[in-house]
């Protein structure tokens, strides 16, 4: 079971791949059918995540279709129809949009970690270090 938690952010991730394809795809038609695939997989995602399964070590996504009552697991390859016939389907579409979603919240984690670590090389930061007296009162310490 799939469940978005950050519904803003998984706005941002759905925004942010609408615009890529604006940017990438020259043909019309492909352009129209990869928007209708987004826009379909975040229905999906939000209203039949329950029917989704996120599989990290593959990065695809297993999605359990109400529709046709077959298993899809896609990732940049899908078992459907549409994708037989090279056109894009709301599989890929959902698997990129949760691969994006997902990594976006490890980014997230690991961007927190690496500033810990830099406050730890930086010296001013560092507990007490900065602080080097070299006077006590009008004594001379050092
Ligand atoms: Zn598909």
């Amino acid at each position: 079971m799939l469940q978005i938690e950050n519904k803003d952010k998984f706005g941002k991730v759905v925004a942010d791949a609408l615009t890529k394809i604006e940017l990438t795809v020259t043909d019309a038609g492909t352009k129209k059918r990869w928007i209708n695939a987004i826009a379909k997989a975040t229905a999906e995602i939000e209203e039949n995540g329950v029917f989704m399964t996120w599989q990290s070590e593959d990065h695809s996504l297993i999605i359990w279709s109400q529709k046709s009552n077959n298993i899809y697991t896609a990732n940049g390859h899908c078992q459907c129809r549409a994708f037989e016939q090279g056109s894009p389907c709301f599989h890929r579409a959902a698997a990129r949009l949760v691969r994006l979603y997902l990594e976006g919240e490890r980014t997230e984690t690991a961007s927190i970690d690496a500033v810990s670590s830099q406050a730890e090389e930086i010296p001013y930061l560092k507990n007490g270090s900065y602080i080097k007296a070299e006077r006590v009162g009008s004594v001379r310490i050092n």
